[in-house]
């Protein structure tokens, strides 16, 4: 027997369920799981992701034995409904629909009423006894086939259809008489035959296979291709085609169609949420070419729809125990379910859809945690308009996606991508409404502004998909691209000037605006806290001042993971006296120096361990090259041949001699420190133990300040971190400093102190001796960074292009700077951790590196057993909630909340 590559939906009973995505694609496992429950949906079949791979493989044809199998399928459809395709007396007409595993807006499109030619539509006319529905239907099939099947741009049709329309002196289609749609239709015909060299294909059979051909073609698209990179989707995963029966929302004013959600996927509130059409067929909604109404309107129009609606609805809650967003159709005031699916939503949304629903015993606090997607919750640490600020709302559209931005205005996709690499400017995207080909656009745009279309247009879908603050259908906005000026209300706006906008609340401001952080919900603390109840990892923050600190506080840090003590040395103030430090030649020179640097870093590190308030504070020694704090060596050596210019030129003023010979001091010395490979140069341990009077100085700032501290009754754990150590005597020199100089001052101050002194863990050798590290060191932080860079023996600072090229060539699958590359990074840190815990039983161990805000990598920490991650302080609730999905994941509990989406 050969494979079954089709599954029917018919009479309350399906071939396929709803657990079948791979196979079904999700539209498809939704219409089988709607039938099974007994849910109205149009009768059809679906033909399986396997032909999509198998089309691709066969260069693009399906397998011979689907041939058959579709023939058998379309008969026994045509038996149910007692209807032919191609009958001109009773004809049946289907849609033909994409449906990948995962949902992928308008990324591949749908045909409606295929089915219709020149002899079916009669047959339609009769039946329905409307003889314009017919013809309107018939119009939309050449439109959409001619578009999605045949390529012809859509624009082509709409000029005709706008040419017809000016002709009759009418301004919407339902102007249009019967006579009038047979002229478009033609006009339609005449497109297609122009464009493409032949007739609009008359055979429904023909059309059928074309469609289906055109939907697996789909899936290599451009558009579709850019949407599985963004969100990392496999290329090989295929679509499948549904092939359905047509109902028809577009039989006069008891017919409808729309589309909603069961709650509110902006703001997560129980609230039935939605939007529809009367009259129209499914993409009108979509399409943003009418505004469509709010769902309450249809309570007063079609009541027992609205209620019938409203009851399945909320059955599919229930059964799929998550928030749905669904498709319907009403003909002649009966109902028809087209789609459900989990719906997408906001972070902040998210939030309060999980903690809503563990109140309701829906779901657990497991899965709770479970369902929120950590990098979402970025989102939710987005800027407001600072309340403070009188601001003047222009105009105001539909709050599509939260978040405010500010930027300067790009009327097209292409536009926006310049001004941000040109420019360097924010952007805000305005568009009359967004299509898939706006997408590069988007991705560079602070916001996204349209005029048209409604919550669940394309650009409301994509801007909450990205986390981007977004304002739809604004309707007083006047768009005028040739121009380059856009009118918001009363006032104009050129191109080059700023705009804001407020995504919450759907107000578009002229001008820029003071934004501010947001305030947490609720429902946020309470994730959080359940979140803390799972996770076994303890969370840290890097933090170099005593401002990043309250930040990392606020968001729930369990101490410093890092602080970059040599951050201090950059304000501005303070950069004369560093450069003194190092142009110094000799210990003696170098004492005032150092003198005045100490009393800063002490009064920092006591506002840095006054604000950790008891929670460890990891003290990072000295670590760039010295040349970092001196100007630029070419800067350098233009100035001083100016000044030499200068002075030749018979210039007597004695400051430029002053100036000179300071320059040329300054050249001599940077010329000294240059390095041909500073990352693998003078740095990290090396500079301490061959300049001891700069770590001791660092040193006695640390402890002198914890015992101030501590004097004051709060607690205080400072760990020092010795970096770039990759030989274990280079750790044991430096801790056999820190401990005099600790020692030297509890006695002095008469305060003990209770620290660790340990180190980073960032070059391969320090992975491979860990034992004998870990003899010495109490304490392990994983430098992932550099331990990136040394691995791969990639310069992190110098391979910027590269590294997208090489993630696109698939020599690399991600990059490892942002996601910890486990078999070769990860390998080290597994045996450092091992060789480390064998030498000391109670070795701390941590991460500090930029992946311990990434959710990927802090589950790799999990699973090797890490005491901590250290991440920037706003990534601190996304580690927290990666960390509990990764205790939580190893406690199974996965696989439950998995088996829901
Ligand atoms: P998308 O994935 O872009 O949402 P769909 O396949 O869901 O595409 O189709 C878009 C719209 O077309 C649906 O929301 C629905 O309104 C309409 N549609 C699809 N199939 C049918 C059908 N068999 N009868 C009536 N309308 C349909
Ligand atoms: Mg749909
Ligand atoms: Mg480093």
């Amino acid at each position: 027997m050969s494979e079954k590559y089709i599954y029917f939906f018919w009479e309350g009973k399906a071939e396929g369920t709803g657990q079948m995505k791979d196979l079904l694609g999700g539209k498809g496992a939704g219409l089988a799981e709607m039938t099974n429950l007994g849910i109205n949906v149009p009768p059809g079949f679906t033909i399986t992701t396997r032909v999509c791979t198998l089309f691709y493989e066969n260069g693009g044809k399906v397998p011979e034995s689907l041939i058959d199998e579709q023939q058998k399928y379309l008969q026994r459809l045509e038996g149910v409904l007692g209807k032919k395709l191609g009958d001109p007396a009773n004809p049946l007409l289907v849609s033909v629909r994409s449906g990948a595993k995962f949902s992928m807006p308008g990324m591949m499109d749908t045909i409606l009423n295929l089915g219709l030619n020149d002899r079916t539509i009669e047959g339609l006319a009769k039946l329905t006894g409307d003889r314009r529905f017919a013809l309107d239907s018939y119009r939309r099939f050449i439109q959409m086939f001619g578009n999605v099947v045949l390529n012809i741009p859509k624009e082509k049709f709409e000029k005709q259809l706008t040419a017809v329309k000016q002709e009759k002196n009418v301004k919407l289609d339902t102007g249009l008489k019967a006579e009038d749609w047979t002229e478009v239709i033609r006009r339609f015909k005449e497109v297609v035959r122009k464009e493409t060299g032949s007739d609009f294909p008359q055979d429904p059979q023909k059309q059928l296979d074309m469609a289906r051909d055109a939907v697996f073609q789909s899936w290599n698209n451009d558009r579709a291709r850019y949407y599985r990179k963004q969100n990392r989707i496999p290329d090989d995963l295929g679509t499948a085609v549904n092939v359905q029966a047509m109902v028809f929302g577009n039989m006069g004013d008891k017919s409808a169609t729309g589309v909603g959600f069961t709650r509110n996927p902006s703001t997560g509130e129980k609230q039935f949420y939605g939007e529809y059409l009367t009259n129209a067929q499914g993409e009108d909604v979509v399409a943003g070419i009418r505004t469509p109404k709010p769902i309450m309107g249809l309570k007063d129009e079609m009541p027992a729809a609205y209620e019938q609606l409203r009851d399945i609805t909320s059955r599919l809650e229930k059964h799929y125990r998550d928030v749905q967003d669904f498709e319907f159709t009403i003909e002649n005031e009966r109902l028809f379910m087209l789609q459900t699916r989990t719906g997408k939503r906001t972070a902040a949304a998210a939030v309060k859809i999980a903690v809503d629903m563990v109140n309701e015993e829906l779901i657990t606090k497991e899965e709770a945690v479970l369902r929120i997607d950590p990098a979402q919750l970025d989102q939710l640490l987005h800027p407001i308009i600072d309340p403070s600020q009188n601001v003047e709302v222009a105009a105001t559209g539909l709050p599509a996606s939260p978040g405010a931005a500010t930027g300067v205005i790009a009327f097209t996709a292409d536009e926006a991508v310049e001004v941000v690499e040109r420019d360097k400017l924010p952007v805000i995207l305005v568009r009359e409404e967004t299509v898939p080909d706006d997408i590069h656009g988007m991705d560079v745009a602070k916001g996204i502004l349209t005029a048209r279309g409604g919550m669940t247009s394309h650009a409301a879908v994509v801007a909450r998909g990205m986390g981007k603050p977004c304002v739809a259908g604004c309707e007083s906005l006047l768009i005028d691209e040739h121009n380059r000026t856009l009118r918001i209300g009363d006032k104009v706006v050129k191109d080059g000037e700023y705009i804001t906008i407020d995504g919450g609340k759907g107000h578009v401001i002229v001008g820029k605006v003071k934004l501010q952080d947001p305030e947490l919900s609720g429902e946020f603390g309470t994730l959080m806290k359940w979140a803390d109840e799972f996770r076994k990892l303890r969370v840290r923050a890097n933090a170099d001042i005593p401002r990043d600190a309250q930040v990392a506080r606020r968001f729930g840090a369990q101490g410093i993971g890092l602080c970059r003590s040599e951050h201090m040395f950059f304000d501005p103030e303070r950069v004369p006296v560093i450069q003194e430090m190092i142009l110094a030649r000799t210990p003696e020179e170098r004492k005032p120096a150092l003198q005045k640097i100490k009393e800063w870093q002490r009064s920092d590190f006591v506002g840095l361990f006054r604000e950790m308030n008891g929670f460890p504070v990891t003290v990072r020694l000295l670590d760039p090259p010295l040349h970092e704090f001196l100007p630029r060596r070419e800067e350098l050596m233009l100035e001083v041949a100016q000044l030499k210019f200068q002075i030749q030129s018979g210039s007597s003023d004695s400051k430029l001699q002053d100036d000179l010979a300071r320059k040329e001091a300054l050249l001599k010395r940077v010329n000294e420190l240059h390095e041909m490979n500073p990352m693998l140069g003078h740095r990290g341990c090396r500079l301490g133990l061959t300049y001891p009077d700069i770590s001791e100085m660092q040193i006695e700032a640390i402890f002198e300040a914890a015992a101030e501290v501590q004097k004051d009754g709060v607690r205080c754990t400072p760990e020092i971190m010795i970096p770039l150590v990759g030989i274990a005597e280079e750790f044991r020199l430096a801790k056999k400093q820190v401990d005099e100089i600790a020692e030297r001052i509890f006695t002095q101050s008469g305060i003990r102190v209770l620290y660790l002194t340990g180190t980073m863990i960032e070059l391969p050798r320090a992975a491979l001796v860990a034992d004998e590290i870990a003899r010495e060191a109490e304490f392990f932080s994983f430098g992932t960074n550099d331990l990136t860079q040394t691995t791969y023996g990639l310069s992190r600072d110098d391979i910027g292009k590269l590294l997208p090229k090489y993630v696109e060539m698939k020599i690399l699958q991600k990059d490892p700077f942002v996601t910890i590359d486990r078999k070769g990074v990860g390998q080290l840190m597994k045996t450092a951790v091992e060789k480390g815990r064998s030498a000391r039983g109670d070795l701390k161990l941590g991460i500090c590196g930029e992946h311990g805000g990434d959710p990927e990598s802090v589950e790799f920490c999990h699973q090797l057993k890490l005491n901590y991650v250290s991440c920037s302080p706003f990534r601190v609730p996304i580690a927290r909630l990666a960390a509990a999905q990764a205790a939580l994941k190893e406690k199974g509990a996965g696989d439950l909340s998995k088996a829901q989406l």
